[in-house]
């Protein structure tokens, strides 16, 4: 059996949208999965829509998926180049080919009678399509107008009336009719292929053995499936993805929410959660586990686990997995990630003692989804002053002056405790003994605690946030409840 080989193949066009990286991770799998190589090839042949720096912003964002390729334009291998515009003397020798063998054929309408012809095409409520006519032009005809020097395109001969067939391994046999297909364009007026062509001459001479791309491809795929034809070339395996569409069922759009891989990034969203989150659009373990790590997942990926039926985008699962791989994180390595965002939010600086973040992290990792939130969830731990509703301090059916009394019970409580033994364990079991001796209702005390250090309705517990404040902070704060 020939090498497995599969490649992810972007336009430099700007962010990775989440489908793209979908499509290049079910790529990655797939050849993993079956000991392949992996490869990454730079499609820009669309000039006007290329966006500078894409392709370090690229292969930033993949070193940090985990995503290795095998080869690329940035490592080099022995089907290079890797970029496509380094790779247009290729191109000519193949359309040429193409045109020797009538597989293709010059055409010279101008931009005006195209748009012209597009317009009734409208006007008949026609599907738009090019009218072929230059298809049967003679070579004279030809060579004369090449000689006056007229623009030309060159196009792909779609035979007529006949049936195309095509296999997706996901999908099987699909047919379709020679009459819908259009002459499209392979080379532009300015001499560079369009994707439909270096697309298929790259795949062929890169070896590619199966393509993973997004079902927006299909109505390509017949058009493909010719031009291997004309060659004379072997296809590779085709498998297109299904469409990923938003939890309302409506296609994910930037209206609706993040459609880029960096927006995720800059949230806070982990890598091994968007690799896990992003191989449950279209693909099922055999065995129902839903928290996979890469390599879990190559271990279990295979085309029989996935499906046509279109994915949803649940932000919510990938919320839950995001908390569960944030909960795997030691301290440390959580504090890192964290840092960031608090010092972008003012909450600390480069001279912070990592200790004093250390704590912070520590009681908010359980309730973290993604490490943006990290600033809104402990904001009034870093400052010197909070500032709340003082009714808030207030439990069930208390008044104020029942909780200002409780809280001065609990300040001689914790003002005996010694420095050293300042810890949450600690703090908790003196707390609870006192109110259990003196009989006294937990929530009569302790929410009023909690609020008077937090000022917030949400918070870690009250013996957390104490550790987490230190014994004088905590003491300053219960005493500013009692005098506010
Ligand atoms: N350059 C195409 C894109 O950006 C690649 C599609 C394919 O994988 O064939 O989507």
């Amino acid at each position: 059996m020939n090498k497995v080989r599969l490649r992810f193949a972007p336009s430099p066009t700007g962010f990775l949208h989440i489908g793209n990286l979908r499509s290049a991770l079910f790529g990655y799998f797939l050849a993993k999965s079956m000991d392949g190589d992996f490869i990454l090839r730079i499609e820009d042949t669309d000039q006007k829509r290329e966006v500078e720096g894409a392709v370090d912003s690229l292969l930033n964002i993949f070193s940090w998926i985990g995503i290795d390729f095998d080869e690329g334009p940035h490592i080099s291998g022995n089907y290079g180049p890797y970029t496509q515009t380094e790779r247009l003397d290729i191109y000519q020798k193949y359309i040429k080919e193409l045109l020797d063998k009538g597989e293709a054929y010059y055409c010279f309408c101008s931009s005006e009678r195209l748009d012209d012809m597009r317009q009734k095409q409208q006007e008949n409520k026609e599907a738009p399509k090019y009218d072929r006519h230059c298809r049967d032009l003679s070579k004279e005809e030809i060579e004369e107008k090449i000689k006056n020097g007229e623009k030309f395109v060159i196009r792909q001969k779609i035979p007529m009336n006949c049936c195309v067939e095509v296999y997706d391994e996901l999908r099987g046999k699909i047919i379709f009719k020679s009459e819908d297909l259009d002459d499209h364009v392979l080379i532009k007026s300015n001499g560079v292929p369009t994707y439909q062509f270096a697309n298929i001459v790259d795949d062929h001479l890169m070896e590619i053995s199966h393509v993973t791309r997004g079902d927006e491809w299909l109505a390509s795929f017949p058009k493909n499936a010719l031009l291997y034809k004309s060659f004379g070339w072997e296809m590779p395996k085709y498998i297109h993805l299904p469409l990923i569409l938003n939890k309302g069922g409506g296609k994910l759009s930037k209206r609706q929410g993040d459609v880029f891989v960096e927006d995720y990034r800059n949230k806070g969203y982990l890598p091994e959660a968007i690799v896990n989150f992003c191989a449950f659009l279209g693909w099922h373990p055999k065995d129902d586990q839903e928290i996979l790590s890469m390599k879990e997942i190559i271990e279990k990926f295979s085309l029989d686990g996935m499906g046509v039926s279109p994915a949803v985008f649940d932000l919510e699962k990938l919320d839950y997995l995001n908390g569960h791989y944030i909960r795997q994180k030691n301290v440390k390595e959580l504090s890192d990630l964290c840092k960031p965002y608090l010092l972008k939010e003012g909450l600390i600086t480069e001279k912070s003692k990592d200790e004093d973040i250390y704590k912070t992290i520590e009681i908010s990792q359980e309730r973290l989804k993604k490490l943006e939130d990290i600033a809104s969830f402990t904001h009034y731990l870093f400052m010197d002053d909070i500032v709340y509703d003082v009714e808030l301090l207030i439990w069930k059916s208390l008044t104020l002056g029942d909780v200002k009394k409780n809280l001065l019970e609990i300040y001689s409580v914790l003002d005996k405790v010694k420095e050293s033994d300042w810890t949450k364990e600690c703090l908790e079991n003196l707390v609870f003994a006192y109110l259990k001796e003196s009989d006294k209702k937990n929530g009569d005390y302790l929410w009023p605690l909690r609020v008077s250090l937090s000022g917030q309705k949400n918070s870690p517990s009250p013996f957390e946030l104490a550790y987490v404040l230190g014994k004088e902070k905590t003491l300053k704060r219960v005493e500013k409840a009692v005098q506010s």
